[in-house]
């Protein structure tokens, strides 16, 4: 049966059509975050634009939902039946350097737009990892580590290719689409499938920043040290701070490797000197075990935050903060500080404000831009951790609760099924549940993560 339907399509398609059982399925299928298993009928390995037009047509054809997956960083919903159209080969990039902008595929990675970007002394609004898709993460809001000075990466964004679910091909700008342009930027997802992105890059060449990281019994001292400087830093100033909890490996630096650190991230958008100024007070609260902050060219910027680029199990959470006092930083450490055996690799805190507080242009969907912080916590799930990786990370939410606006940031919602969405205000919700409804009222869409809380 579903080798049929696979047969029917493949006429049509110039990249792969494949089955469960095929020699690529488990890589087509499979991607950054390994606890997720995609379980489609069919995949569409596409080859160009075209091919994701002909998958959607089909699918509407057959009855059959519609999933998409470029990288599989935010796979949190998981395909079960249906198409899944794997983008990740759609690499065109097309860089313009006298406008400043970039036109990318579904498929292309951050790391790719960089490179393209850094001899123009241009970069994009990238988030922490490099390997990350830019559609997904810029669809999301896309809060990275110049967010403070440059605003979410969805505020950037000049224009969209979108498939929607009737197969149709809708150039979506300002003009052309005022209301699909303001619900794809930062909406996630749902309304289709993006095959072209059309973006503003920042000119800068270099950043002052890198990491400190110290040791984990200077947990306390830090953490309260750099609650207070994080909120007298100027909107030039980026910064985060995270818990580690790294594994005993070789691939590990020895001072980070089997124990509890605290990696203090820094980023400052202008001159050295300024950036030291803004810095020097946090880098004298304690001996840092390595301090990577310095001039980098901005090809670099993954070496910020260090993420992992090696796909990995991972179970996520989070939440916005309202503010973030000296209490909620005893009730941080009291979860994840010196003395908790817990299995989250990172329990972190990112700042927002600056130029996050409002749309950079024109309005849009990004939701959350009124919190003052994201609280994120990640934690590996092999196996023996299923149940006690996730409850770890319930109680750093948890314990975050007097603080909290009640929302997430929709890139950051994580993997907790549990937790109902509430990434937007209830007006946004419904102007996108609209949207929603006018483009896709079958729901063929179904696997991305609802708009809606009641859903
Ligand atoms: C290590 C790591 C670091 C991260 N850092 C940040 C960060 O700093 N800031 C931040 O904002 N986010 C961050 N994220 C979250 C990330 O931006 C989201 O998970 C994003 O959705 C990933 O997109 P992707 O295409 O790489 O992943 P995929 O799993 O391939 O896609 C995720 C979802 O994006 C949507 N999507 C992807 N492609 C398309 C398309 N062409 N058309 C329509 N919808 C599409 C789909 O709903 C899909 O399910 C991080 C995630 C990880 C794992």
């Amino acid at each position: 049966m579903l080798v049929a339907l696979a047969d029917s399509l493949r006429p049509s398609i110039a990249g792969r059509v494949l089955v469960p059982n095929d020699a690529d399925w488990a890589d087509a299928t499979s991607g950054f975050n390994l606890a997720v298993t995609q379980q489609p009928d069919i995949v569409v390995v596409a080859a160009h634009a075209e091919d994701v037009v002909q998958a959607v047509r089909f699918a509407g054809e057959q009855g059959l939902p519609i999933g998409v997956q470029a990288t599989g960083h935010g796979a949190a919903v998981p395909v079960e039946g249906g198409v899944l159209i794997n983008t990740s080969r759609l690499t065109d990039l097309d860089l313009d350097p006298d406008r400043g902008t970039a036109r990318v595929a579904a498929g292309v990675r951050w790391q790719q737009v960089i490179d393209a970007a850094a001899p123009h002394g241009l970069a994009p609004l990238n988030g922490s990892s490099t390997t990350v898709g830019v559609v997904g993460y810029t669809l999301g809001g896309g809060f990275g580590p110049m967010a403070r000075t440059f605003g979410f990466a969805a505020d950037r964004v000049r224009r969209l290719r979108l498939v929607t679910a009737d197969g149709a091909v809708h150039e979506v700008t300002a003009e052309s689409e005022p209301d699909l342009f303001w619900g794809l930027r930062g909406g996630k997802c749902q309304l289709g499938i993006v095959t072209e992105l059309d973006f503003e890059l920042m000119p800068l060449a270099h950043y002052y920043g890198g990491g400190l990281f110290f040791d984990g019994e200077d947990a306390p001292a830090v953490l309260h040290a750099w609650r207070e400087w994080a909120g007298q830093l100027s909107d030039r100033a980026n910064t985060s701070i995270a818990l580690l909890r790294l594994p005993d490996l070789p691939g590990v630096p020895e001072p980070l490797r089997g124990r509890l650190t605290v990696h203090l991230r820094f980023l400052y958008v202008g001159g050295p000197e300024e950036g030291e100024r803004e810095l020097a007070p946090i880098r004298a609260v304690a001996a840092a075990l390595i301090d990577t902050v310095a001039v980098t060219p901005y090809s670099a910027i993954a070496s910020v935050h260090c993420d992992p680029t090696d796909p990995l199990p991972v179970w996520d959470t989070s939440c916005l903060l309202t503010e973030f006092p000296a209490a909620a930083v005893d009730a941080l450490l009291d979860v994840a500080g010196p003395g908790n055996d817990v299995p989250l690799i990172v329990a972190e805190i990112r700042p927002m404000g600056g130029a996050l507080a409002t749309a950079q242009g024109t309005d849009n969907a990004v939701g959350g831009r009124e919190a003052a912080f994201n609280a994120y916590a990640v934690g590996v799930l092999p196996p023996p951790l299923v149940d006690v990786t996730p409850a770890a990370g319930r109680a750093f939410v948890d314990a975050l609760a007097p603080w909290a606006t009640g929302g997430t940031l929709i890139n950051f919602h994580g993997c907790d099924t549990r937790r109902p969405v509430d990434a937007w205000s209830g007006a946004t919700r419904e102007r996108l549940d609209a949207l929603h409804q006018q483009h896709d009222p079958q729901g063929s869409f179904r696997f991305a993560q609802p708009h809606s809380r009641r859903r």
